[in-house]
């Protein structure tokens, strides 16, 4: 089996602060780059454990969340920003056969979120897909799904592991730290969350060979709304070909493939 590893910051135990520990000019950051890189080793044993030999780690932090030189041997990491075109991209995904999540964080709005966002922390309010607010899990989920990889795994904040069990049922989740706000959580020690995150994967690989999940699909046609804190971004949004403007705040997408909106 051959796993693609979609890696965050802000669903890592004890990165709590967006301005002190996940933002690249926070005090605490490359502490937290040490915190995420040790929970995507801890990934990287189990998968191991559970016989995977080839494993891709998907740098998804917006300026980069691993630290290189402590990076597990056995793993590949896909880096750098911009992200690749989207067409070299999925090239690479076709290549694996399943998904998993490490240092996930729960979509825009979730009040108990520990750094809850749907891709910017600063501008997005909230994304709708045929009516459905979804965040970055939801995102991944349809879009690894649409290349027949099922989410199979997924480890960060409470609210991240309830968001991925209600899109994904029967997946396998394993929750470092509980959210009491955007700001504030309930973090597992450190060794205590690696330890989780290892044995939760290992069991997710073998209820895969067992048992599989299948990837993630909706019934098109789809209709993606996204709504803006500000209207400036707004503006810069419905000025891309196909984007609808709803209101000041408010632009819509339709397509018949997922793939050509979820991401735009
Ligand atoms: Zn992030």
């Amino acid at each position: 089996m051959k796993v693609f590893m979609v890696t965050d910051m802000e669903g890592v135990a004890g990165v709590v602060s967006f301005t002190q520990q996940s933002y690249p000019d926070g005090k605490y950051y490359e502490q937290a780059k040490k915190l995420e890189t040790a929970e995507v080793n801890a990934a990287v044993d189990g998968l191991r454990d559970a016989g995977v030999d080839e494993i891709l780690v998907w740098d998804g932090h917006g300026a980069g969340g691993i630290s290189f030189e402590d990076l597990h041997p056995a793993a590949k990491l896909l880096h750098g920003r911009p992200s690749p075109p989207w067409s070299r991209l999925n090239e690479v995904i076709a290549q694996y056969d399943v998904c998993v999540m490490v240092g996930q964080h729960a979509r825009a709005g979730v009040a108990t979120g520990n750094q809850n966002h749907t891709q910017s922390s600063q501008t997005v309010d909230y994304y709708k897909l045929n009516g459905k607010y979804i965040g970055e899990i939801g995102q991944i989920a349809l879009y690894f799904g649409a290349f027949g990889l099922p989410l199979i795994f997924l480890s960060g904040e409470e609210d991240a592991c309830r968001e991925a069990e209600d899109l994904v049922p029967g997946m396998t989740t394993v929750a470092v730290k509980q959210g009491l706000g955007r700001g504030s959580a309930i973090s597992l020690s450190a060794q205590e969350a690696r330890r989780l995150i290892c044995l939760g994967i290992k069991t997710a690989i073998d209820k895969q060979r067992a048992d599989p999940i299948p990837p993630l699909v909706w019934d098109g046609p789809f209709v993606l709304e996204k709504r803006y804190f500000h209207t400036d971004t707004a503006d810069g949004a419905s000025s891309q070909p196909n984007v609808e403007r709803v209101d000041s705040q408010t632009v819509r997408l339709r397509s018949d493939d997922i793939r050509q909106i979820i991401y735009k």
